[in-house]
Protein backbone atom coordinates (compact mmCIF):
# COMPACT_ATOMS: atom_id res chain seq x y z
CA UNK A 1 0.00 0.00 0.00
CA UNK A 2 0.92 3.29 -0.72
CA UNK A 3 1.48 5.81 2.38
CA UNK A 4 1.91 8.67 0.10
CA UNK A 5 1.31 9.36 -3.32
CA UNK A 6 1.73 12.59 -5.12
CA UNK A 7 -0.17 13.26 -8.79
CA UNK A 8 0.68 15.79 -10.93
CA UNK A 9 2.33 18.60 -8.09
CA UNK A 10 2.13 21.93 -9.15
CA UNK A 11 3.57 24.72 -6.46
CA UNK A 12 4.04 28.12 -7.92
CA UNK A 13 4.65 31.11 -5.28
CA UNK A 14 3.18 34.45 -6.01
CA UNK A 15 2.07 33.48 -9.59
CA UNK A 16 5.68 33.90 -10.61
CA UNK A 17 8.39 31.11 -8.65
CA UNK A 18 7.46 27.73 -9.94
CA UNK A 19 8.60 25.42 -7.18
CA UNK A 20 7.26 22.25 -8.17
CA UNK A 21 6.41 21.78 -12.12
CA UNK A 22 4.69 18.24 -12.12
CA UNK A 23 5.69 16.07 -9.86
CA UNK A 24 4.73 12.32 -9.55
CA UNK A 25 5.92 10.29 -6.86
CA UNK A 26 4.58 7.08 -4.62
CA UNK A 27 5.93 6.86 -0.92
CA UNK A 28 5.39 3.10 -0.05
CA UNK A 29 4.68 2.04 3.64
CA UNK A 30 7.50 0.93 5.06
CA UNK A 31 9.94 2.65 3.27
CA UNK A 32 12.97 5.42 3.35
CA UNK A 33 13.32 7.67 0.54
CA UNK A 34 15.65 10.66 0.73
CA UNK A 35 14.84 13.31 -1.49
CA UNK A 36 18.12 15.44 -2.95
CA UNK A 37 18.57 18.13 -5.34
CA UNK A 38 20.39 21.48 -5.72
CA UNK A 39 18.91 24.21 -3.37
CA UNK A 40 15.67 26.13 -4.63
CA UNK A 41 15.16 22.60 -6.04
CA UNK A 42 11.65 22.34 -4.45
CA UNK A 43 12.76 20.00 -1.88
CA UNK A 44 11.18 21.67 0.72
CA UNK A 45 8.14 22.76 -0.91
CA UNK A 46 7.57 19.02 -1.87
CA UNK A 47 7.79 17.86 1.34
CA UNK A 48 5.49 20.94 2.71
CA UNK A 49 2.58 19.97 0.74
CA UNK A 50 3.12 16.01 0.81
CA UNK A 51 2.38 16.84 4.21
CA UNK A 52 -0.88 18.75 4.16
CA UNK A 53 1.51 21.64 5.58
CA UNK A 54 0.77 23.28 2.42
CA UNK A 55 -1.08 23.56 -0.96
CA UNK A 56 -0.01 22.74 -4.08
CA UNK A 57 -1.49 25.08 -6.86
CA UNK A 58 -2.02 22.14 -8.63
CA UNK A 59 -2.43 17.94 -8.63
CA UNK A 60 -2.91 15.96 -5.27
CA UNK A 61 -1.56 14.22 -2.38
CA UNK A 62 -3.40 11.31 -1.31
CA UNK A 63 -1.86 9.90 2.09
CA UNK A 64 -2.76 6.64 3.73
CA UNK A 65 -5.00 6.63 0.72
CA UNK A 66 -6.69 9.67 1.92
CA UNK A 67 -6.47 12.85 -0.47
CA UNK A 68 -5.58 15.56 1.95
CA UNK A 69 -6.11 18.13 -0.92
CA UNK A 70 -9.54 17.48 -1.39
CA UNK A 71 -10.21 18.38 2.31
CA UNK A 72 -10.63 22.21 3.89
CA UNK A 73 -8.08 23.35 5.99
CA UNK A 74 -9.41 22.57 9.58
CA UNK A 75 -9.89 18.59 8.42
CA UNK A 76 -6.48 18.58 6.50
CA UNK A 77 -5.31 20.18 10.00
CA UNK A 78 -6.71 17.53 12.55
CA UNK A 79 -5.78 14.46 9.63
CA UNK A 80 -2.03 15.65 9.91
CA UNK A 81 -2.35 16.15 13.78
CA UNK A 82 -3.50 12.57 13.68
CA UNK A 83 -1.14 10.68 11.57
CA UNK A 84 1.53 12.82 10.08
CA UNK A 85 4.69 13.64 12.01
CA UNK A 86 7.58 16.63 10.61
CA UNK A 87 10.94 17.41 11.37
CA UNK A 88 11.46 21.32 10.71
CA UNK A 89 14.27 22.63 9.03
CA UNK A 90 14.16 25.20 11.59
CA UNK A 91 12.95 22.90 14.60
CA UNK A 92 10.02 25.15 15.15
CA UNK A 93 10.14 24.74 18.69
CA UNK A 94 8.36 26.54 21.08
CA UNK A 95 10.17 28.54 23.15
CA UNK A 96 8.25 29.07 26.42
CA UNK A 97 7.68 25.86 26.61
CA UNK A 98 10.45 22.81 28.11
CA UNK A 99 11.88 19.90 25.83
CA UNK A 100 9.22 17.55 27.45
CA UNK A 101 6.26 19.89 27.14
CA UNK A 102 7.22 20.87 23.03
CA UNK A 103 7.98 16.88 22.43
CA UNK A 104 4.01 16.09 24.40
CA UNK A 105 2.39 18.44 22.56
CA UNK A 106 1.75 16.20 19.31
CA UNK A 107 -0.26 13.82 22.01
CA UNK A 108 -1.90 16.49 22.97
CA UNK A 109 -2.93 17.75 20.19
CA UNK A 110 -4.02 14.55 18.50
CA UNK A 111 -5.87 14.10 21.95
CA UNK A 112 -4.05 11.26 22.88
CA UNK A 113 -3.51 9.81 26.11
CA UNK A 114 -0.13 11.72 27.43
CA UNK A 115 2.64 9.11 27.80
CA UNK A 116 5.31 10.89 30.12
CA UNK A 117 7.36 7.59 30.07
CA UNK A 118 7.15 7.53 26.45
CA UNK A 119 8.05 10.37 25.72
CA UNK A 120 11.28 10.21 28.34
CA UNK A 121 12.10 6.93 26.22
CA UNK A 122 12.56 9.16 22.97
CA UNK A 123 14.58 11.80 24.93
CA UNK A 124 16.81 9.74 26.21
CA UNK A 125 17.45 7.60 22.88
CA UNK A 126 18.35 11.19 21.40
CA UNK A 127 20.67 11.76 24.59
CA UNK A 128 18.18 14.23 25.82
CA UNK A 129 17.71 12.57 29.06
CA UNK A 130 18.68 15.30 31.28
CA UNK A 131 16.99 18.03 29.40
CA UNK A 132 13.64 17.65 29.72
CA UNK A 133 13.14 20.89 32.14
CA UNK A 134 15.23 22.78 29.62
CA UNK A 135 13.87 25.64 27.26
CA UNK A 136 15.14 25.76 24.02
CA UNK A 137 16.86 28.53 24.26
CA UNK A 138 19.50 27.13 26.60
CA UNK A 139 19.72 24.17 24.24
CA UNK A 140 22.52 24.24 20.91
CA UNK A 141 21.77 24.03 17.57
CA UNK A 142 22.11 20.05 17.42
CA UNK A 143 20.44 19.68 20.69
CA UNK A 144 17.39 21.45 19.47
CA UNK A 145 17.24 19.59 16.25
CA UNK A 146 16.94 16.34 18.51
CA UNK A 147 13.68 17.63 20.07
CA UNK A 148 12.29 18.17 17.30
CA UNK A 149 12.92 14.62 16.45
CA UNK A 150 11.77 13.58 19.33
CA UNK A 151 8.64 15.84 18.95
CA UNK A 152 7.86 14.29 15.68
CA UNK A 153 7.89 9.96 16.61
CA UNK A 154 6.48 10.32 19.77
CA UNK A 155 2.93 9.94 18.40
CA UNK A 156 4.12 7.04 15.74
CA UNK A 157 2.62 8.90 12.84
CA UNK A 158 2.57 6.64 10.08
CA UNK A 159 4.34 9.27 8.16
CA UNK A 160 7.37 10.77 9.29
CA UNK A 161 8.52 13.92 6.92
CA UNK A 162 11.99 15.19 8.02
CA UNK A 163 13.43 18.48 6.34
CA UNK A 164 17.33 18.27 6.79
CA UNK A 165 16.74 16.39 9.90
CA UNK A 166 20.63 15.92 10.67
CA UNK A 167 21.70 19.32 9.34
CA UNK A 168 22.82 20.75 12.79
CA UNK A 169 24.29 17.62 14.22
CA UNK A 170 27.48 16.24 14.59
CA UNK A 171 28.36 13.13 12.89
CA UNK A 172 28.07 10.68 15.13
CA UNK A 173 24.65 12.70 16.41
CA UNK A 174 23.74 12.99 12.92
CA UNK A 175 24.63 8.63 12.84
CA UNK A 176 21.95 7.81 16.13
CA UNK A 177 19.26 9.57 14.48
CA UNK A 178 19.30 7.87 10.95
CA UNK A 179 19.80 4.67 12.73
CA UNK A 180 16.57 5.47 14.59
CA UNK A 181 14.51 6.66 11.49
CA UNK A 182 15.42 3.21 10.34
CA UNK A 183 14.29 1.81 13.28
CA UNK A 184 10.72 3.63 12.84
CA UNK A 185 10.83 1.89 9.29
CA UNK A 186 12.50 -1.09 9.26
CA UNK A 187 10.98 -2.54 12.88
CA UNK A 188 8.11 -0.36 13.58
CA UNK A 189 6.69 -0.39 9.29
CA UNK A 190 6.40 3.43 9.50
CA UNK A 191 7.01 5.14 6.11
CA UNK A 192 9.91 8.13 6.01
CA UNK A 193 10.52 10.96 3.69
CA UNK A 194 13.91 13.16 4.07
CA UNK A 195 14.99 15.46 2.58
CA UNK A 196 19.05 15.88 2.96
CA UNK A 197 21.69 17.26 0.77
CA UNK A 198 23.66 15.00 3.10
CA UNK A 199 25.23 11.74 0.70
CA UNK A 200 25.93 9.78 3.87
CA UNK A 201 22.50 10.75 5.29
CA UNK A 202 20.69 9.69 1.67
CA UNK A 203 23.10 6.39 2.39
CA UNK A 204 20.56 5.33 5.44
CA UNK A 205 17.79 5.22 2.72
CA UNK A 206 15.99 2.72 0.82
CA UNK A 207 16.06 5.01 -2.46
CA UNK A 208 16.82 8.15 -3.21
CA UNK A 209 14.89 10.59 -5.41
CA UNK A 210 16.58 13.46 -7.15
CA UNK A 211 14.67 16.40 -8.05
CA UNK A 212 16.13 19.23 -10.42
CA UNK A 213 13.66 22.49 -11.13
CA UNK A 214 11.02 21.66 -9.46
CA UNK A 215 10.57 17.98 -11.97
CA UNK A 216 11.79 14.79 -10.61
CA UNK A 217 15.54 14.01 -12.35
CA UNK A 218 16.32 10.58 -11.52
CA UNK A 219 15.88 7.94 -9.22
CA UNK A 220 18.41 5.70 -7.24
CA UNK A 221 17.23 2.20 -5.10
CA UNK A 222 19.26 0.48 -2.97
CA UNK A 223 19.72 -2.74 -3.97
CA UNK A 224 17.66 -5.59 -2.45
CA UNK A 225 18.69 -8.31 -0.58
CA UNK A 226 18.17 -10.68 -3.27
CA UNK A 227 19.70 -8.00 -5.59
CA UNK A 228 22.72 -8.46 -3.82
CA UNK A 229 22.14 -12.69 -3.04
CA UNK A 230 22.83 -12.78 -7.13
P1 LIG B 1 14.84 23.56 -1.81
O1 LIG B 1 14.21 23.01 -0.58
O2 LIG B 1 15.20 22.50 -2.81
O3 LIG B 1 15.98 24.48 -1.54
P2 LIG B 1 12.45 25.20 -1.99
O4 LIG B 1 11.27 24.31 -2.08
O5 LIG B 1 12.77 25.83 -0.70
O6 LIG B 1 13.72 24.42 -2.57
O7 LIG B 1 12.29 26.38 -3.06
C1 LIG B 1 11.95 26.15 -4.42
C2 LIG B 1 11.75 27.50 -5.08
O8 LIG B 1 10.63 28.16 -4.53
C3 LIG B 1 12.93 28.45 -4.90
O9 LIG B 1 13.03 29.23 -6.09
C4 LIG B 1 12.49 29.31 -3.74
O10 LIG B 1 13.09 30.57 -3.80
C5 LIG B 1 11.00 29.40 -3.95
N1 LIG B 1 10.26 29.55 -2.69
C6 LIG B 1 10.23 28.68 -1.66
N2 LIG B 1 9.41 29.11 -0.69
C7 LIG B 1 8.91 30.29 -1.11
C8 LIG B 1 7.98 31.22 -0.54
N3 LIG B 1 7.43 31.01 0.65
N4 LIG B 1 7.70 32.33 -1.26
C9 LIG B 1 8.24 32.54 -2.47
N5 LIG B 1 9.10 31.69 -3.07
C10 LIG B 1 9.43 30.58 -2.40
P1 LIG C 1 10.54 1.13 21.30
O1 LIG C 1 11.11 0.27 22.35
O2 LIG C 1 9.83 2.34 21.84
O3 LIG C 1 9.75 0.40 20.26
P2 LIG C 1 12.63 1.50 19.31
O4 LIG C 1 14.01 1.95 19.57
O5 LIG C 1 12.45 0.12 18.78
O6 LIG C 1 11.84 1.76 20.63
O7 LIG C 1 11.91 2.50 18.35
C1 LIG C 1 12.59 3.52 17.75
C2 LIG C 1 11.79 4.77 17.78
O8 LIG C 1 10.79 4.68 16.80
C3 LIG C 1 11.11 5.09 19.07
O9 LIG C 1 11.58 6.36 19.48
C4 LIG C 1 9.64 5.20 18.75
O10 LIG C 1 9.11 6.38 19.28
C5 LIG C 1 9.62 5.30 17.27
N1 LIG C 1 8.52 4.59 16.63
C6 LIG C 1 8.18 3.35 16.85
N2 LIG C 1 7.18 2.99 16.04
C7 LIG C 1 6.91 4.03 15.26
C8 LIG C 1 6.00 4.27 14.20
N3 LIG C 1 5.16 3.35 13.72
N4 LIG C 1 6.01 5.47 13.63
C9 LIG C 1 6.85 6.39 14.06
N5 LIG C 1 7.73 6.23 15.05
C10 LIG C 1 7.77 5.07 15.66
Amino acid sequence: TDAVRLESLHKTYDETVTALAGVTATFATGTFTAVMGPSGSGKSTLLQCAAGLDRPTGGRVFIGGTEVTATNDTAMTKFRRQRVGFIFQDYNLLPSLTVEQNVVLPLKLARRKVDRRRCRDVLAQLGLGDKLDARPEKLSGGQRQRVAVARALVARPAVIFADEPTGALDLRSAQEVLALLRAVVHQHGGTVVMVTHDPMAAAYADSVLFLADGRLAGELRAPTADAVAE
